[in-house]
């Protein structure tokens, strides 16, 4: 059967009152069934109209425009004036080697640019977003993409809305349609149909694409998909990670201001003085100011910081860790505390129950994975659970009180939903529950889902004959106080909570996490389940469930190389302060292993946290508030906290730290909206990977930096050290130019290539606020330069006296600058490696080529014809390179002499 559906009218605008339609008018008005769904038949036919539900790409930037944008800077514009200078005082070829030297670094540029966009491109591909439908009669997971109009489409709390909907009903609900009305305060919604004039925002029976679940569950049926929702007809297009610039891209920006202002103030007085009480021209004396500006300004560095934060992004996704905004790549190596979810991120969340405690007795449990099968035993001796009537009795409740699923594929059980329910599940299957059967003869009338907040869940069912009964399920602490008796097979007594202390203490101990398990009758009639129904108590406690759940071996070393890398792990936890002890112990945390609980926590005024903070890394029964409170007050103490979450009320949390970590699998999309990292794999040896690559990343940038401004001051230093002497210019303009914008940029990018140190996990963290200019760059400023001008100068005095020609010393000037700068690459590549390793030369091997690709620029330079008449360079022979060659050599082991005395007086 093919139900009608009137696309065509939603296209034409009839989507606009939806809000004004009773719920069922519109489920017929789409065509579908609201107990089926569509069938994948009818959704295949509709997607063929409606496409797919993805708002449209935004548009790279036109290439011409990135191209151009390559000219917007000032010592460019600079250029191009010097060129129009030269060529009206008629030196055309000057003028046009100018203008291409120009496009030559626009070009580099240009396509450094382009790859690092197209990296940062391509990692929102890599974040999923599926969404709950039902199809065929069948609770499906999908990828959001494939919806289409008359889908119906379950919402949780945390959820994004995946397309405009119509809602059928709610419970709860509150939608934050910030991103739609710029509404800050999460929207009420009920399914009742509105005026046809609400606006927006009024509209409280729909749900608009885009928008977020805080509160609340729902169902809905889709009306509008992709460019046809609301936040697509306003013109919204996919969100790509924006190149937002990080702290130190910004601090080199004003620094490189900086540098610009010093070099023109110093360049005109350069001119000046040089005219004027040096008597060289005019023209001259321009030329010589300009090329001191090109010269003194880093111009390759912006685009070498892009291209190393686009790799260190890209080395990220493939270690798992997906970064969604730039600047957090850099604040990942700076990170000195790491305060992580247990469950899940340390822990392998792969749960069987393994013990059943009971009033009178413990039964221990057979368990492996998920599979329904294991032998119950007391006392080493098998106990058949047929004729257990207590076991059955608890069995069944963690049956009830449960939404996971477990489906046999082969061999292998796979679950979907909680672990945790898993668990339970797995156990009611062992016990011999017959779980459709039941379900059926305890129909469930309304739940209360789990929330780490409130720490339990609970069922509202109808009995077999009549009556009504709750069940709850939940952390032992919460779920004992409503209980006034406790079940002794069957019979209830007075609950004895000193003795369930004393048992729950003993299992927490091994690590295990529990869950008490509880039940009453409830008032006939009633036809929802509330907090105050359960608050209420009068309970009685049917046993407690301990269950497993290790560490996960990778995360054990990943605490191992944080603590070595001088970063502080804390662990988050819901679980029982004794349980998350023993697991933080596992975890090789420093010991005594101090925890806080969350009450305890509230309980304290922010100098008393801030103590206990030094010496506390488990934070037990923790509240989402618990979660923002302890990053505030890690941050007050001045560390830079990473913060790991996934619940929807974890977002404050995660945007409040400097680095907001969400998980990729069991993380709400409400999570990974307000996180700068989402973990691919939830795993805490992801994001200790990622801190490593941030390292890496903040390092190689400081690389680049250490290399390019010696380098530079070395060529600045040259020609204020002749216009002083007033001797003749060791280095035309047009060669300074040739240096600093072909063969220095490319050297610098091979920096950011450069592989991890060995020692990178071993260094305690880079001080936050760390300048740019330390005291060690001065140095080697102030040291290179020297060193670079002394070389020069004496070869090119050496040249000159031993008969070459201006234009042959000018060339062996040029030759040396070069050389050293490859020679100083090398020093800068490695602070650790040996020296005389094999590594500290072909360990990168980018910038072996980058050097060859130098050298053969610089021959052409040298042996080239036209490109010598164009540059005013000439042939040399293989003595000049014999000693262009040895100064190099020099400054290489000059500077090794100074990293080793460096080394040795433990300062890097
Ligand atoms: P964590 O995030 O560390 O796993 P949770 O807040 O999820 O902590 O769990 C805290 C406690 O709540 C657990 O120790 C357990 O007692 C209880 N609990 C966990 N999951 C459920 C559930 N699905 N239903 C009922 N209780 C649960
Ligand atoms: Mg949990």
């Amino acid at each position: 059967m093919r139900i009608g559906w009137h696309g065509e009218a939603a296209e034409q605008g009839q989507h606009r009152t939806w809000h004004a339609q009773a719920a069922d008018d519109v489920l017929r008005g789409l065509g579908v069934d609201g107990a089926c769904g569509l069938d994948d038949a009818q959704a295949a036919q509709r997607r063929l109209v409606s496409g797919s539900n993805v708002l449209p790409e935004r548009p790279a930037r036109a290439p011409l425009l990135r191209f151009l944008a390559q000219f917007n800077n000032v010592l460019i514009y600079l250029l191009l004036v010097a060129s129009a200078v030269t060529f009206a005082m008629g030196d055309r070829i000057d003028a046009a080697v100018i203008l291409a030297v120009v496009l030559i670094n626009a070009a580099i540029g240009f396509i450094q640019e382009g790859n690092a966009e197209r990296a940062l491109r391509s990692i929102r591909a890599l974040l999923p977003f599926t969404t709950t439908v039902l199809r065929q009669r069948q609770r499906r997971q999908l990828p959001a993409a494939e919806l289409v109009p008359g889908d119906l489409v379950f919402l949780a709390s945390g959820d994004k809305v995946p397309a405009d909907m119509r809602l059928l009903a709610a419970r709860g609900l509150r939608i934050d349609e910030s991103t739609l009305t710029g509404e800050s305060v999460a929207a009420d919604k009920t399914p009742a149909a509105v005026e046809p004039g609400a606006g927006i925002g009024e509209r409280a029976c729909m749900a608009y694409s885009g928008s977020i679940v805080r509160h609340g569950t729902a169902s809905g049926v889709v009306v509008a998909t992709g460019p046809a929702t609301e936040i697509g007809r306003i013109g919204a297009m996919l969100e790509h990670i924006e190149p937002l610039a990080t702290p130190l891209q910004r601090k080199m920006a004003a620094f490189g201001r900086w540098i610009s202002a010093t070099a023109f103030v110093l360049g005109g007085a350069m001119f000046a003085f040089g005219t004027l009480v040096r008597g060289y021209s005019a023209f001259e004396m321009f030329a010589a100011a300009v090329s001191f500006a090109v010269a003194s300004v880093p111009e390759g560095l912006p685009a070498v910081m892009t291209v190393t934060l686009a790799i260190g992004v890209r080395r990220m996704a493939r270690r798992r860790a997906i970064v969604r905004r730039l600047p957090a790549v850099e604040a990942l190596g700076a990170v000195t505390v790491i305060c992580s979810d247990k469950t899940g991120t340390l822990t392998r969340n792969e749960m069987a129950v393994q013990q059943l405690i009971f009033a009178d007795g413990v039964l221990d449990v057979g368990a492996s994975g998920y599979a329904p099968y294991g032998a119950f035993t007391c006392c080493a001796k098998e106990v058949d659970p047929d004729s257990a009537g207590y076991l059955r009795e608890i069995a069944l409740a963690c049956l009830l009180c449960n939404d996971a699923q477990l489906d046999r594929k082969g061999e292998r059980w796979e679950l979907s939903g909680d672990p945790t329910e898993g668990a339970l599940l797995s156990l009611a299957m062992k016990a011999g529950i017959d779980g459709p059967r039941e379900r059926a003869a305890y129909p469930r009338i309304d739940v209360i889902p789990f929330e780490s907040e409130h720490g339990y869940m609970a069922t509202l069912h109808a009995q077999p004959g009549n009556g009504l009964r709750i069940v709850l399920k939940g952390a032992p602490e919460r779920v004992l106080p409503l209980c006034d008796t406790e079940s002794h097979a069957g019979r209830p007594l007075p609950v004895a909570a000193s003795a369930w202390h004393g048992r729950i203490a003993d299992a927490a101990g091994k690590g295990m996490r529990l869950i008490a398990v509880a039940t009453r009758a409830a008032p006939p009639g009633k036809a929802g389940l509330d907090f105050p129904d359960v608050e209420a108590g009068g309970f009685t406690l049917l046993g407690m469930l301990a269950m497993a759940d290790a560490p996960r071996d990778e995360a054990v070393a990943a605490v191992a190389s944080c603590l070595a890398a001088g970063i502080r792990v804390k662990m988050i936890t819901g679980d029982h302060a004794v349980t998350a002890r023993a697991i933080g112990e596992q975890l090789g945390f420093p010991r005594p292993v101090r925890t806080i609980g969350g009450e305890e926590m509230d309980a304290m005024d922010d100098d008393a946290l801030a103590n206990a903070l030094a010496t506390t890394d488990v934070f037990a029964r923790a509240s989402p508030q618990n979660k923002l409170r302890l990053v505030l007050a890690l941050q007050r103490g001045g560390e830079v906290v990473a913060m790991t979450g996934d619940g929807v009320n974890d977002a404050p949390a995660l945007k409040r730290a400097d680095v907001g970590v969400a998980m990729g699998r069991k993380g709400t999309e409400a999570a990974k909206e307000a996180a700068q990292i989402v973990l691919a794999d939830d795993n805490f040896a992801t994001l200790a990977a990622a801190v490593e690559e941030g390292r890496v990343v903040y390092e190689n940038i400081r690389k680049s930096i250490v290399f390019t401004l010696p380098t530079n001051g070395g060529e600045a230093g040259m020609l204020i050290v002749a216009i002083l002497s007033g001797m003749t210019l060791p280095i035309t303009p047009l060669q300074i130019l040739w240096v600093n914008m072909i063969t220095e940029v490319t050297l610098s990018l091979a920096l950011a290539f450069e592989r991890p140190e060995a020692d990178v996990m071993r260094r305690p963290p880079r001080h936050p606020a760390e300048p740019l200019l330390t005291g060690f760059l001065v140095w080697r400023i102030v040291f290179v330069s020297l060193l670079m001008v002394g070389g020069c100068m004496t070869l090119y005095l050496w040249e000159l006296r031993h008969g070459a020609s201006l234009e042959q010393a000018r060339t062996v000037v040029v030759n040396t600058l070069v050389v050293s700068h490859i020679a100083y690459l090398f020093n800068t590549r490695r602070t650790g490696a040996s020296p005389f390793s094999r590594e500290a030369f072909t360990g990168n091997r980018i910038a072996v080529l980058a050097a060859l690709v130098s050298l053969a620029c610089q021959a052409v330079l040298t042996y080239w014809e036209p490109v010598q008449s164009w540059f005013g360079s000439a042939g040399l022979a293989l003595d000049a390179w014999g000693r262009i060659a040895a100064f190099g050599v020099l400054l290489w082991l000059a500077v090794e002499a100074e990293k080793s005395v460096r080394r040795r007086t433990g300062r890097h």
